[in-house]
């Protein structure tokens, strides 16, 4: 019995490992966010992945242990700890839950809609009015707040890449104007710096493809961490941020995530991607009935800001293992 398991979790880690052989090769299509300075030393067409489900069994493939900065990936993290602190009716106030269809950086719903108000915590004008709304007067008790929530989920204290935060703060030209507007129409709460400097830091926080894909596995499980067997945050929100990430999760390639892998995901321009893929008792071919969490790394971006073969991988497990929840 015992060898029979391990035979099947061999058979699934060779399936995972030809998937990323398959799939790397897309990187070379794609290209480098100029400001993250650490991915000088990376190659197009690395490509790393973990998926992790209830009972702990963790595959991994490729370079799934590099450590690179979450970009836009802390913006699900920042949104659910919002909810903890500041209660969901409070949150909803201040930003909305519509995708968009435009650009992540996009200034111009801003002003077309409901005077100011962001369209969902995921373009990075609802994101940097999250940050704004995180309990605390300074950046560092803000940020310590994200840290702490981090290692409850993680088990350890994230670092934040210094500079990456440095070089990201002095060109972020775009998101100062939209922090300067969403002020202006009242959906930043406090210091417009202090709003910014927590999410530049935010998203200079660095993981792997593990410890994405254990985040993704609490999502999985609405909120519950298996391992801790803790209730992190609610049921309600858990479901609202998976209902998120299907519908912004991807930028603007959202829609095709939605038809072409249907599992709720989220990315970050550094490449990587966290996926939840909900328990499925009735599909023969997916090795996680329970349900698992799936982390990815692929540094090289389309013009979109997603990973080229991360997105790749993605498409092609959900397909293989028949994760899609349509
Ligand atoms: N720090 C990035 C920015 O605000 C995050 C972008 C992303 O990953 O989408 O431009």
């Amino acid at each position: 019995m015992q060898n029979q398991l391990l035979d099947q979790k061999q058979a699934w880690s060779d399936q995972l490992n030809q998937w990323v052989q398959e799939t790397q090769h897309f990187g070379e299509k794609g290209n480098f966010v100029d400001y993250i300075p650490d991915l000088i030393d990376a190659n197009r067409t690395d490509l790393g992945v973990t998926v992790m489900g209830m009972d702990g069994t963790t595959l991994h493939a490729g370079q799934w242990s590099t450590y690179f900065t979450l970009q836009s990936i802390s913006k699900m993290i920042t949104f659910i700890l919002a909810c903890l602190q500041r209660g969901l009716s409070t949150v909803m106030e201040f930003v909305d839950v519509e995708p968009t269809g435009d650009p992540f950086n996009s200034i111009i719903r801003l002003e077309a809609n409901h005077q100011g108000k962001p369209f969902n915590p995921f373009i990075n004008a609802g994101a940097i009015t999250i940050s704004s709304l995180l309990v605390g007067e300074h950046t560092e008790e803000k940020l310590e707040s994200v840290i702490d929530f981090m290692e409850l989920m993680i088990g350890r204290r994230p670092h934040i890449n210094e500079k990456v935060y440095r070089s990201e703060e002095k060109i972020a030209f775009r998101n100062r104007a939209l922090a300067y507007f969403l002020k202006e129409t009242g959906y930043l709460e406090g210091e417009v710096e202090t709003a910014l400097d927590v999410y530049f830091r935010q998203c200079a926080i660095e993981v792997n493809t593990t410890e994405l894909a254990l985040i993704g596995l609490i999502l999985s499980q609405d909120g519950y961490h298996p391992f801790t067997k803790k209730q992190l945050f609610e049921e309600k929100i858990a479901k609202i941020v998976k209902a998120l990430m299907l519908t912004c999760g991807l930028y603007n390639a959202s829609g095709k995530l939605a038809a072409f892998v249907g599992i709720p995901a989220k990315s970050g321009v550094s490449g990587g991607i966290v996926a939840a893929v909900p328990a499925r008792n009735c599909k023969s071919k997916n090795p996680f009935p329970d349900g698992c969490g799936i982390g990815i790394y692929g540094p090289a971006i389309d013009s979109i800001g997603n990973s080229y073969a991360g997105t790749k991988l993605l498409q092609q497990l959900s397909r293989e293992w028949e994760l899609n929840i349509f």
